[in-house]
């Protein structure tokens, strides 16, 4: 190991290795120092609780080697044993749009059909995916995947799905203290460190949204950018103009929807690369791509700065994004759903403690429940029969397959192609046109807030690093687990963003796959070693001991997550009813197609939506 590892703290041994997965508290206790101890598998000895799992999380591991044989060697398998087994409906995918699909086939067939759901994963969820620490008897959550309800766009179908699991939005934003790291006693804060800025700063109180340039030009100043990057932004923030001015309203959307955010700062913003360089991330975790293949409308649509040069006043300004939050995401969602399917998974569960409440995962998939979820279990194939549906899927290496009357895929949909070859060739290709975008969340355990608290800080943008942006995951007090934003004690820190393809990779698609390439050839030292550097350059000065206070880490890498949503940049104005994801969510025999892919939208409640039509689908 290099000098610089170890005094990251590199050699010492946290809950992050894959081989201490399964292990027991106990057996863990005999071998490892009591911190350690503290923060490793949950629950009896040798009982299968994935959602205490350290080390590579997301896609892990196991999860998509069967699918990737099949998408991109064309590999075949051997021919399936055939279960003993049959269903009224199987279910390829169980995130959260796969189990609302269970929910709402028993709806319209009755509540005693027979429902198979098999996920790929070693957990229930989808991108909803739990990550559950335990230190100093003491449970921690953090999110793992999909964060939070933006209920402001549910539909009325989603929003009685919310009703029928109790789920009351009101309530969880009355408990709600967190704010993506808006919210420390300094306001949001910028990081800039050595490796990209020559030297570690970090700026308290920089909000973008600022009406005040006065303000926003003394933040500038502090900036460890040339002056003459300093004096374009500064410019730039300062400037009141309306480049559409002259323009008819058709002209003015055309260009706002066909101009490339950079090229707009770069000609009316006046900014040149060192300056544009400050935004090139700023939108990995809000729309999944860099800021170099989005529009101005897109850009400015999330409060990047430069409405001030379309004509816009600034004055009353706020940032008002107040969505609803579980503490461990939508992860407590997708268990009130397997709750609702399979009663007997955590028996007395409702949504005020779903949080909190025990999973026993050896119910998920017994012969004598109406519904069962099969985890570890890719689908290789999907076939109409005649009569209903073969489903083959590879589980422990078997290839097994199984009968049912229907099959919801609510998986992803690039992916449905190669499990159902004999689907229309035009469909094929507009499954194939949703290509997901990569995202990253890596969630380190720390053992306390002290050094956060002390620079007054919530979290931080990082526009020089691997992840955009980092935040304290805690005040939020809904599903009955309690994490006050003033306790001082364990916390994670959440990592968020994506992996930056290559600069010189030009095309978006193109761009999604090479960031997914990197995403899946780093290890998981990288990813420890990133999130270490981080920890101790930007909380170090206020105290974090990097080699003492890191005590688990979590990596949930997502190298297919966002839904393609149609950008303005590379998307067509599609005919009516003729965009890619319409075509591709046809009904196809006793085959029809759920997830979030078939909205072209990336969001939870496009997931519910999309699992209601498609079941309506079915007869
Ligand atoms: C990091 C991240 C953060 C997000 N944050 C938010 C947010 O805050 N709010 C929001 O509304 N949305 C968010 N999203 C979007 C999220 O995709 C949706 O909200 C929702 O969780 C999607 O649910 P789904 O069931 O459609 O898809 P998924 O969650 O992707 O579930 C599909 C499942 O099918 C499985 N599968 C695929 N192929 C196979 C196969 N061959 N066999 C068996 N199983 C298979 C997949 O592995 C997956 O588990 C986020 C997404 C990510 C990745």
């Amino acid at each position: 190991m290099k000098k610089t590892d170890l005094e990251l703290g590199m050699g010492r041994d946290i809950t992050r290795r894959d081989f201490i997965h399964d292990t027991s508290l106990a057996a863990l206790g005999l071998s490892l120092p009591l911190g350690v101890y503290a923060c490793s598998d949950h629950g009896q000895a040798g009982q299968y609780y994935p959602p205490t799992r350290t080390g590579m999380r997301g896609s892990h591991p196991g999860a998509f080697e069967s699918a990737h044989a099949l998408a991109r060697e064309g590999m075949s398998f051997p021919p399936p044993n055939d279960l003993d087994e049959t269903y009224d409906l199987v279910v390829v995918g169980g995130g959260i749009s796969g189990l609302a699909a269970a929910q709402y086939y028993q709806k319209k067939f009755g509540r005693n059909v027979r429902i198979l759901i098999l996920e790929n994963h070693d957990d229930f969820g989808g991108h909803a995916k739990r990550n559950e620490f335990h230190q100093g008897g003491q449970m921690r959550l953090a999110l793992g995947g999909t964060h939070n309800l933006e209920y402001w766009q549910f539909s009325d179908t989603v929003n009685a799905l919310m009703d029928e699991l109790g789920i009351e939005i009101e309530d969880m934003l009355r408990h709600k203290e967190f704010g993506y790291g808006r919210n420390g006693r300094n306001g949001p804060a910028v990081w800039f460190d050595a490796e990209t800025y020559g030297q570690n700063k970090l700026l308290t109180g920089v909000d973008f949204s600022e009406p005040d340039p006065e303000k926003l030009a003394a933040w500038i100043d502090e900036f460890p950018l040339s002056e003459e990057a300093r004096g374009q932004l500064k410019r730039f923030v300062a400037m009141r103009t309306n480049v559409l001015e002259g323009m008819s309203e058709a002209d003015a959307e055309a260009y706002v929807h066909g101009t490339r955010y950079v090229d707009f700062l770069r000609e009316h913003g006046g900014l040149g690369d060192e300056a544009i360089q400050f935004f090139d991330s700023a939108d990995d975790g809000g729309w999944g791509v860099q800021t170099r293949s989005l529009s101005v409308a897109e850009c400015v649509w999330e409060r990047m700065p430069g409405r001030q040069l379309l004509g816009e006043d600034l004055a009353g300004e706020t940032f008002g994004y107040n969505p609803a939050m579980f503490p461990d995401g939508n992860a407590s969602l997708a268990r009130l759903q397997v709750h609702a399917l399979i009663p007997n998974v955590a028996p007395g569960t409702n949504a005020n403690n779903v949080a909190v409440a025990e999973f026993d995962y050896d119910q998920l998939d017994r012969a004598e429940n109406t519904v069962r979820l099969r985890l570890n279990s890719t689908v290789v194939n999907a076939a109409n029969t005649g009569s209903g549906v073969s489903v083959t899927y590879i589980k422990d290496d078997k290839a097994l397959r199984v009968k049912s009357r229907h099959c919801v895929m609510a998986c992803y949909h690039a992916i449905i192609p190669h499990l159902c070859p004999d689907l229309p060739e035009a469909q094929k290709e507009a499954q194939k046109y949703q290509v997901k975008r990569p995202l990253l969340l890596t969630n380190v355990l720390i053992r306390s807030s002290a050094a956060m608290d002390k620079l007054g800080i919530a979290g931080a943008r990082c526009p020089g690093r691997m992840h955009n942006s980092v935040f304290m995951f805690k005040g939020i007090n809904t599903g009955g687990f309690e994490h006050k934003f003033a306790d001082d004690g364990p916390v994670a820190m959440t990592f968020w963003g994506t992996i930056a393809p290559p600069a010189e990779v030009v095309e978006l698609n193109d761009q999604m796959r090479a960031s997914r390439a990197k995403m899946l050839a780093l290890k998981f030292e990288d990813y420890e070693r990133e999130v270490r550097i981080v920890l101790r350059d930007m909380l170090g000065p206020a105290g974090f001991d990097v080699e003492e206070d890191v005590l688990a880490i979590m990596v949930n890498r997502w190298p297919h997550g966002y839904s393609h949503d149609y950008l303005d940049l590379w998307d067509p104005d599609w005919p009516e009813g003729e965009a890619p994801h319409l075509l591709a969510s046809r009904p196809f025999g006793n085959i029809t197609m759920a997830n979030a892919d078939a909205g072209a939208d990336a969001y939870t409640h496009v997931a519910i939506d999309e699992a209601y039509r498609a079941v309506q689908e079915l007869s």
